[in-house]
């Protein structure tokens, strides 16, 4: 063969050859490529794991969701947990270049978009005000805080007031059932063989129980929506029969005398409630009287003035001790006409209604407390 054939003949070849290399390279990817599982949320791919990391991934993902099961009342149905985005598990052929790490899916599971905003609580603060200034409701932030108590907030104390934003959103479904108490009520009878301002108990009352079961739905760990799904009475309460006097007196405004002031109505009841979510037992110290703002707040019986000033979430507080083991406590006031210390007589006026403290409008909050124990007031007015 001639020289300047062969020199052709081995272009030809080489030509071949380079031609078909992306086809060779084809092949030979294609024998490279293993089985991996590709994790798409939202129909977006976040990371791509390998076949054998596939068992590690699952335990991960749910490890990240029952994270938020650990605030759970162990008593409560777990109906469903789930994440909020549609998220798929898809089998892929992927080349080991393209297969993550278990690491980095990790982070990406774990990433958070918004960290968390945490308050201090400071000095005269309360659940309202801290609302109003952070842009969020009352009830935000009770959600935010399932243990902290309303009526028991101090500076120092950490609040949520924005919870934290994860990437992957979980969402839990439970049922919870709770007893709860049923608050009495009182009917009055009016006699006129005692004044206006006087009354005398004939039977006390008896709060009677209640079991109460709720659909509840959490999102990150926070209440999302809450339901009542069932309610069955265990125990009828017994109402109270309290006498109460028809005869004139001096008029101190406000339509019902309770004695220790004069007000519009009872706004919450002493007794406890189980949190649906927590499972934890909180109380309501004492009886709520919504009176309007500056009506005289009077002793309950003789005794002497143990605390007066500001407490917390009571609010500018008087802590009388009347002896025996029985002390009554007078929150929320808006004046102290008494100082720690001094001697005060049955239905001395001792202070105003305020709304100081953890508040939401003008009331008192009236506690009974008996060897160390909160009574239910109404068995004393
Ligand atoms: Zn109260």
């Amino acid at each position: 063969m001639p020289q300047k054939k062969r020199v052709f003949l081995l272009i030809a070849i080489v030509a071949a050859i380079l031609a078909a290399l992306p086809g060779l390279k084809i092949i030979a990817d294609a024998l490279r490529k293993e089985i991996a599982y590709q994790f798409v949320v939202d129909d977006r791919i976040w990371f791509t794991v390998s076949q054998k990391e596939k068992a590690a991934l699952d335990r991960m993902l749910d490890e990240y969701q029952r994270q938020y099961l650990a605030n759970i009342d162990k008593h409560a149905v777990i109906k469903k947990i789930d994440f909020a985005q549609k998220v798929e598990l898809i089998e892929v052929k992927a080349l080991p270049e393209n297969i993550d790490t278990l690491a980095t899916a990790k982070a990406k599971i774990y990433a958070v978009e918004d960290e968390a905003v945490v308050i201090e609580v400071k000095k005269g603060d309360n659940l309202w005000n801290l609302a109003k200034e952070h842009k969020v409701t009352v009830g935000d932030l009770e959600i935010l805080n399932p243990d902290a108590d309303p009526h028991k907030i101090f500076p120092g104390d950490k609040l949520v007031v924005k919870p934290f934003n994860p990437a992957l959103d979980v969402i839990i479904e439970l049922e919870n059932t709770v007893v709860e108490s049923i608050p009495f009520k009182n009917e009055y009878r009016k006699v006129n063989n005692l004044f206006r301002h006087q009354q005398r108990i004939l039977r006390k009352g008896i709060e009677g129980e209640k079991e109460v079961s709720y659909h509840i739905t959490l999102r990150n760990g926070y209440q999302k929506s809450l339901q009542i799904i069932n309610e069955k009475t265990l125990k009828e309460p017994v109402n109270a029969i309290v006498e109460i006097g028809t005869r004139t007196t001096v008029f101190r405004g406000g339509r019902i005398n309770y004695g220790v002031v004069h007000g519009k109505r009872i706004s919450s009841l002493y007794g406890y409630r189980i949190h649906p979510i927590t499972g934890k037992r909180r109380f309501h110290e004492g009886l709520d009287i919504a009176a309007n703002h500056g009506n005289g707040v009077y002793a309950y019986t003789d005794g002497k003035v143990v605390e007066a000033g500001w407490n917390g979430g009571y609010g500018n507080c008087i802590l009388i001790d009347h002896g025996n083991g029985l002390k009554t406590r007078y929150a929320h006031l808006s004046r102290l006409y008494v100082q720690v210390g001094q001697r005060v007589k049955t239905g001395q006026r001792i202070g105003a209604v305020g709304s100081t403290g953890n508040s939401t409008g003008p009331h008192l909050h009236f506690e009974v407390i008996k060897n160390g124990r909160t009574q239910n007031p109404l068995n004393y007015l």
